[in-house]
């Protein structure tokens, strides 16, 4: 199946209020090329270099997410464009995030990642830790960032009750800090939640944001 087959039908399945992003990490710029000729023009990648590159080459007016680990000194690369970093799991980084966006007199949307995951490996906060962040000192003075919600991975199962319930404490935590922190704050919408394996499920679980790659430019 070409990729402009498989993103029309996945298109097809996302209801309207939750937003694509195709992850084209690893895929070349002729893949990206042909999902943005079928009208896709959000797009996902994990290394800072690699998206720095396809930005510089590819039409300007894709919106870049970052989706992966971020190290604080690969912030660089990407802070003068970048539409939204995913996955921030400390106020180290924060602080990165912050001073790249001033050299660059922008401010950057993240959302926090939270571990849900059974799986040891996966990265990401807890709710406390959250909080931490959010009511330290260090945080209040940022002024080039700004969270707009939350993003977590499911663990990798076939086990659906597994994946939903932990799809369910990720959107908990998403209503907890909303009422916490960000009840005035707008711009704190974003769900991010779902790949290509599961998110059917977290569309129905309240993701705003799915994050699907393999189903759309085929294995990596
Ligand atoms: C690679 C990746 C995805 C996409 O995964 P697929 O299973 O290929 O859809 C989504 N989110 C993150 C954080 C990723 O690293």
């Amino acid at each position: 199946m070409s990729i402009a087959t498989n993103l029309l039908a996945i298109q097809a399945t996302i209801p309207k209020g939750v937003r694509l992003v195709a992850v084209s990490k690893t895929k070349p710029n002729e893949a990206i090329m042909e999902a943005y000729q079928v009208g896709q023009r959000v797009f996902g990648e994990n290394r800072p270099q690699e998206l720095r590159d396809k930005q510089a080459d590819l039409p300007k007016d894709i919106e870049w997410h970052f989706i992966g680990h971020l190290q604080t000194n690969k912030v660089k690369y990407i802070a003068p464009f970048v539409s939204l970093i995913h996955g921030v799991e400390s106020l180290k980084l924060l602080q990165e995030i912050d001073k790249e966006a001033r050299k660059s007199q922008r401010v950057i949307p993240c959302l926090l990642e939270f571990h849900i995951a059974e799986e040891e490996t996966k990265y990401g906060l807890n709710l406390q830790e959250a909080r931490e962040i959010l009511t330290g000192d260090g945080f209040q003075k940022l002024e080039h960032i700004s969270i707009c919600g939350v993003m977590g991975m499911a663990t990798y199962t076939q086990d659906e009750a597994q994946i939903r319930k932990e799809f369910k404490n990720l959107k908990l935590i998403f209503e907890t800090l909303k009422k916490e922190f960000f009840n005035e704050a707008p711009a704190f919408c974003e769900l991010s939640m779902g790949m290509s394996g599961d998110y059917l499920i977290a569309i129905q679980e309240g993701s705003t944001l799915v994050r699907i790659g393999s189903s759309i430019f085929g294995s990596r």
